[in-house]
C-alpha cells in the first residue's frame, strides 16, 4: 500500500508586501485504494462562525412532513409484499418509502419526533436506534429475496448545508443492486488488491494506520477510526472500518452502537470548528465479497463563504469530481484526536 503525493509550488508577487515574491505550497494526494486524487490547498484556519441556527430553524416545523402531527398523514406506505404494516416504527422513529426514490427500494427513516436536534445533542443510543430500524428494514428486503437486496446503504444528510431538504433529522435507507460510483470503484479496486496481494485492503489499511498513528483516531469495539489520507470534504473526512464485516447485514447491534458512539465524537469535534452539518454514508460489499469491509465516511460540510451562501462544492468538485481539503489531514487529526482518546 502506497501513500503517494505530489508537492506543488506556486509563485506570486504579493502587492501587500511591495510585490515581494511569495511561494504558496499545495499537494495532490492519491487515494491508496482507487488512485482518486485529492488536493490539499487553500489553507485556512478551520474555524467558521455559526449562524443563529435557532433563527434558521424557526418556523420550519409548520410545514415539516416528519413532525408528529403530520408524519402519519402525509408520508406514504409500503405495499404489502414489502412491509405488510405499511410503515415500520421504533419508539417515535418511523420508516416509510422515500417519495423521491433513486432506486426501487428506498426508504426514509425519521429519527424521532423532535424537529430540530442540534448536532451535539445526538446520543449513541439515539443514532443506534435509527440504525437498527434501518437494519430491520434491510432484513425484510433479504427475507423476501428482493433482487435489489445486494447492497444495503444508509446515508445521512444532516442539515440543509449538507443537502438535506428538511431540518428534521432523518436517514436515507436504501437497497440496491447498483453500487454507487465511488463504492463500486472501491469494490473493484479492493478485489484487485486481494488478487494481487492475497490480503484484504481494509485490514492492511487499519493495520498500517494503527502502527503509523498520524491519521489514527481510536478504536471503539471492533471499529477503527481514521482520518482519510485523500479527503473528499474541505475540512477532512473521518473513516471508520469495522473488522471482519463484509456487508451491512453482518453488523451486530454492538457494532451499530460503537459506530454511533464514534459519530457522536466526530460531531463534538467538528462542532468546535463551527461546523454544524455533515454527510455520512455506509460503504458495503455484497455478502460474499471477502475483499470488502463495511466502512463509513463522515464528511463535515460548510461554506466557502457563509455570508453569500457559497457552498463548499464548486466546478472543481462538481464537474471534475476533484476534491480539495483546506488543511493537511494529519493536522486535522490532531484537532479531532482528543475526542477519540479521552474515553
Ligand atoms: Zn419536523
Amino acid at each position: 500500500m502506497k501513500f503517494k503525493e505530489q508537492k506543488k509550488e506556486t509563485v506570486i508577487l504579493n502587492p501587500m508586501q511591495n510585490m515581494e515574491q511569495n511561494s504558496i505550497l499545495s499537494e495532490i494526494r492519491m487515494d491508496p485504494l482507487t488512485g482518486r486524487t485529492a488536493r490539499i490547498c487553500h489553507f485556512m484556519k478551520l474555524h467558521w462562525e455559526k449562524p443563529d441556527i435557532n433563527e434558521l430553524v424557526a418556523g420550519t416545523e409548520a410545514t415539516c412532513p416528519f413532525c408528529p402531527d403530520k408524519v402519519l398523514k402525509v408520508t406514504p406506505c409500503f405495499p404489502e409484499d414489502i412491509v405488510p404494516e405499511g410503515r415500520m416504527t421504533s419508539g417515535d422513529m418511523i420508516l416509510f418509502p422515500n417519495i423521491a426514490p433513486y432506486d426501487s427500494v428506498g426508504a426514509v427513516a425519521s429519527m424521532g419526533s423532535r424537529h430540530y436536534v442540534p448536532m451535539t445533542e445526538f446520543t449513541r443510543g439515539h443514532i443506534q436506534q435509527a440504525f437498527q430500524l434501518a437494519m430491520e428494514f434491510f432484513r425484510r428486503i433479504e427475507e423476501i429475496k428482493h433482487p435489489e437486496g445486494v447492497y444495503h446503504l444508509i446515508n445521512w444528510n444532516y442539515m440543509p448545508v449538507a443537502g438535506s431538504s428538511l431540518v428534521h433529522p432523518h436517514l436515507q435507507v436504501f437497497s440496491t443492486s447498483s453500487a454507487p460510483n465511488l463504492m463500486r470503484e472501491e469494490l473493484v479496486a479492493a478485489q484487485k488488491y486481494m488478487q494481487a496481494s492475497g490480503s484484504n485492503y481494509w485490514d492492511d489499511l487499519v493495520e498500517q494506520e494503527t502502527v503509523q498513528r498520524e491519521r489514527f483516531l481510536g478504536r471503539i469495539g471492533r471499529s477503527t477510526w481514521l482520518s482519510t489520507y485523500a479527503p473528499i470534504g474541505i475540512a477532512g473526512d473521518i473513516l471508520a472500518v469495522v473488522d471482519d464485516v463484509r456487508c451491512t447485514l453482518e453488523l451486530t447491534d454492538r457494532d451499530l452502537s460503537d459506530i454511533s458512539e464514534g459519530l457522536v465524537r466526530a460531531m463534538a469535534a467538528y462542532d468546535r470548528m463551527g461546523i454544524y452539518s455533515f454527510n455520512m454514508s455506509f460503504f458495503t460489499g455484497a455478502p460474499s465479497d471477502d475483499f470488502a469491509r463495511v466502512h463509513l465516511i463522515f464528511s463535515p460540510r460548510t461554506y466557502f463563504n457563509q455570508a453569500l451562501g457559497a457552498p463548499d462544492i464548486n466546478a472543481l468538485r462538481h464537474l471534475y469530481n476533484e476534491t480539495l481539503c483546506m488543511e493537511f489531514p494529519e493536522k486535522i487529526n490532531t484537532m479531532l484526536k482528543p475526542d477519540f482518546s479521552n474515553h
